[in-house]
């Protein structure tokens, strides 16, 4: 392969590199090219930020909004590995290969105008964060918390790691009369960690706090705002 043809193969990779897919090899490959490449890396840097607006967009933000087709990326990275994964020197899988890359082109371009389409269009400023001091009484669990003062009630988004895998946790949003309103419940995802939305029908004026009891009840993790 000359350096042209090099250079083609590898414009192609440089929007699965900008997403931080492929296989190590792929990406080293990629990599080396840019090193040598000044109009690789132009792209690469105009596609940067695209990738990171898709990684950053939380699609718990977008409910009222047209989200992607579940699963579309999945799809398009699916569609990519096996690709990949195809014996390069058969000519016949080379053939298929070619199909394949064609067809995995037509899917990333749908998939990148629907991104592009869905980017841009008006987005709703985002609704006030409101970071609070969590107390974890597990020495296992990290965690932090924003709630969110909806017209509906406050939401609590739990970043966490530390519960104990597959238990389930249940979280209340405690009121100032002394009442607690059930808020949902997440599993544990052990060391991994998880990112939860807890939505209540407490009103953020009339929320004192919320707490994150276990499997047997003990409270493991609580806030008070
Ligand atoms: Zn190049």
């Amino acid at each position: 392969m000359n350096e042209d043809q090099a250079h083609r193969a590898l414009r192609e990779e440089l929007g699965v590199y900008a997403l931080g897919a492929g296989s190590p090899d792929e990406r080293a490959v990629v990599r080396a090219h840019l090193e040598g490449c000044a109009a690789c890396r132009a792209e690469l840097a105009e596609l940067a930020p695209i990738a990171a607006r898709l990684a950053d967009a939380d699609p718990d933000r977008l409910d009222e909004d047209p989200a992607p087709p579940p699963g579309l990326a999945d799809a398009v990275l699916a569609r990519i590995a096996a690709e990949g994964a195809l014996p390069r020197a058969d000519p016949a899988g080379r053939r298929r290969r070619t199909r394949l890359a064609a067809g995995s082109l037509v899917l990333a371009t749908a998939a990148a105008a629907f991104a592009v389409g869905w980017l841009v269009r008006p987005v709703p400023p985002p609704p006030p964060l409101e970071s609070v001091a969590v107390e974890v009484t597990d020495p296992d669990i990290t965690a932090t918390a924003d709630v969110v003062p909806h017209t509906w009630g406050v939401e609590v988004k739990l970043a966490g790691a530390g519960f104990t895998s597959g238990e389930v946790y249940r979280v209340t949003v405690l009121e100032d009369d002394g009442d607690a309103a059930p808020a949902g419940a997440f599993l544990g995802t052990g060391p991994a960690e998880l990112f939860c939305n807890l939505n209540s029908p407490v009103l953020r004026g009339d929320a004192e706090g919320f707490q994150v009891v276990d499997a047997s009840g003990a409270v493991v993790l609580r806030s008070t705002f």
